[in-house]
């Protein structure tokens, strides 16, 4: 089965083409992201109106580099699939509006996939892994444990009461004057700071719930900021380790009570999965490594270009639905909210729901 991927959900625009074997073995035959990120650095953060016009100029050319790439022509696609929401709105239109028109063109089966379910079921894309497992989504947009029961079957066991984690990193780079995208510059800089120089929050440690609050750490960074004004290089060294320590703290603490909540409903996961663009952060991996391992499960963290976003992971979804019928209407719609777990109630424009 050869399905064609379309992601336009945030600040890349991404296609590709996956090939599922009858097996579920899966191969990805082309790959092409093309990242915004310089159009929005000197904002600081994505704008939608310039990702929206963006994502307009620059799909057809990566939707036909990803066919050529493959070597496939789309009289040979099983279904083509473009990721509905959530997401920026203009974007997400752009997407979806480009598949419905292919599959509209050459009479292919359209398959309109939640983002946040082609990140659940990635890792199947690169290893064969089985289900149930406990997926840890953490991104600019999202942060969220998710219960990874079946295709189209998750449950939310976690997320964020307020901001995402790379939304906390990269706000927390802009209030030192770091550079956008701030995640990776704070982690660079926290490798030469003190992670003990300021007892930040950590925040719901002990909860018996498994979700996340990172926007009161932010403010207490920032109070700290500006009572040290002017910043020395070894200050924001120290704000950023302080701060990274803080958050895989509760990183830990918030993904072991998940892990029990798991436990308990579902049973000894296979895996716990990492992905979203701070599972790049290596302080954060070894904390994972160590939740798992006391969890007696193991950590799966897909290679850094298939953890963000990219096409490969919306067609390999779309692929895993097809496998099952799970087939769309050009009725669907495109949605900027979409919750992973209300994926029970069937969007309308749904042609074949297994609600
Ligand atoms: P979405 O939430 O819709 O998936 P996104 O584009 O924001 O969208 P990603 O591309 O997966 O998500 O991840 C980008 C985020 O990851 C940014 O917030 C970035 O700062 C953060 N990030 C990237 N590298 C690191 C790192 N080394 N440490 C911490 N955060 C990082
Ligand atoms: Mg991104
Ligand atoms: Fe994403």
């Amino acid at each position: 089965m050869l399905v064609l991927g379309i992601e336009t959900t945030c600040d890349e625009t991404a296609a590709a083409v996956v090939e599922r074997q009858a097996d579920g073995q899966a191969k990805i035959l082309s790959n092409v992201v093309r990242s915004q990120t310089d159009e929005h650095a000197r904002f600081g953060g994505v704008v939608p109106e310039i990702a929206a016009r963006a994502h307009v100029d620059l799909l057809d050319g990566i939707v036909a580099s990803a066919m050529k790439e493959a070597g496939v022509s789309y009289g040979q696609l099983s279904a083509v699939a473009a990721a509905a929401g959530p997401g920026l709105i203009g974007g997400v239109i752009v997407g979806l509006t480009t598949a419905k028109a292919i599959a509209m063109v050459h009479d292919t089966p359209l398959i309109a996939v939640n983002h946040l379910e082609a990140h659940a079921l990635t890792p199947r894309l690169t290893c064969a892994l089985a289900f149930p497992y406990c997926l840890f989504l953490a991104s600019g947009g999202h942060t969220q444990i998710v219960a990874v029961v079946g295709v189209g079957e998750y449950v939310r066991l976690g997320t964020t009461v307020d901001d995402a984690m790379g939304e906390a990193f990269d706000k927390v780079a802009k209030m030192l004057s770091l550079p956008y995208p701030g995640g990776p510059q704070v982690e660079r800089a926290a490798a030469g700071g003190d992670p003990t120089r300021f007892a930040f929050p950590r925040p719901m440690l002990g909860r018996p719930d498994a979700n996340f609050s990172l926007s009161g750490l932010k403010t207490a960074v920032r109070n700290e900021a500006s009572r040290l004004e002017p910043l020395e290089p070894q200050d924001i060294s120290d704000l950023c380790a302080s701060f990274q320590a803080a958050v895989l703290e509760a990183t830990a603490d918030r993904l072991t009570v998940g892990l029990r909540l798991f436990q308990e409903r579902f049973g000894t996961p296979r895996a716990l999965v990492a992905a979203g663009g701070v599972a790049a952060n290596h302080a954060i991996r070894s904390a994972l490594q160590d939740v798992a391992a006391k969890a007696q499960t193991t950590l799966i963290i897909p290679p850094p270009a298939l953890c963000t976003d990219n096409g490969a992971m919306i067609a390999w979804a779309g692929a895993e639905r097809m496998a099952l019928g799970l087939t769309d209407t050009l009725e669907a719609p495109p949605r900027a909210r979409w919750l992973l777990d209300a994926n029970a109630k069937a969007p309308a424009g749904h042609a074949n729901s297994r609600a």
